[in-house]
């Protein structure tokens, strides 16, 4: 009998560094997305520089977002996110401590998801331009579920606090 497919769904993930190398971090961040089971990098957005956010004494971070479509749910996403993050020696020491990779779930299209350890939409992406601008860049028309769209949201923010290093290719 034949394996009916999953259905699939667009997702975005934001990814951080600010210690090792961090643009490579994040280039290979990129590459273990497109690496996911049964998953498709859709676009990426350029490269941004910030300010860190919490505890201030620490590098600044490269930031950039991912847009993928995947069959993996919401959960197994989660699991191997966490695992790439692993993988790049991440070391949970503290909260808003420097970090080799962090990748987080931003939307997983249309779903609102309040669980003790899955939050979607990501519960600080409004506030973050360095996830709103990455965002608005490769998804201007996307809708924050109950909140609107992302360019709209994005224009909210103080976009000087972020700074595109690399532009995005052709
Ligand atoms: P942090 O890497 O400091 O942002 O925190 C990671 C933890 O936040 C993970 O272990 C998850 O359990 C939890 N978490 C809650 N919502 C999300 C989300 N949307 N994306 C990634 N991690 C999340």
């Amino acid at each position: 009998m034949s394996r009916v497919p999953a259905a699939k769904h667009a997702a975005c993930v934001a990814l951080g560094a600010n210690i090792g190398e961090p643009m490579r971090q994040i280039e290979e961040g990129f590459a273990a997305l497109a690496a996911l089971p049964e998953t498709r990098l859709l676009a990426r957005s350029s490269l941004y520089c910030s300010a860190p956010v919490g505890y201030a004494d620490q590098p600044d971070f490269i930031n950039a977002v991912a847009m993928i479509e995947t069959a993996l749910g919401p959960h197994e996403l989660l699991a191997a996110l966490l695992a790439v993050e692993r993988a790049h020696g991440r070391v949970r020491d503290f909260p808003n401590a420097p970090r080799t990779l962090d990748l987080d779930i931003v939307l997983y299209g249309d779903l609102v998801l309040h669980e003790p350890g899955l939050t979607i939409p990501h519960a600080r992406m409004l506030e973050r331009a360095f996830v709103m601008v990455p965002l608005a860049e490769i998804a201007p028309d996307a809708q924050v579920p109950g909140r609107g769209r992302v360019s709209e949201l994005a224009a909210r923010l103080d976009a000087d606090s972020v700074a595109q290093l690399q532009r995005m290719p052709a």
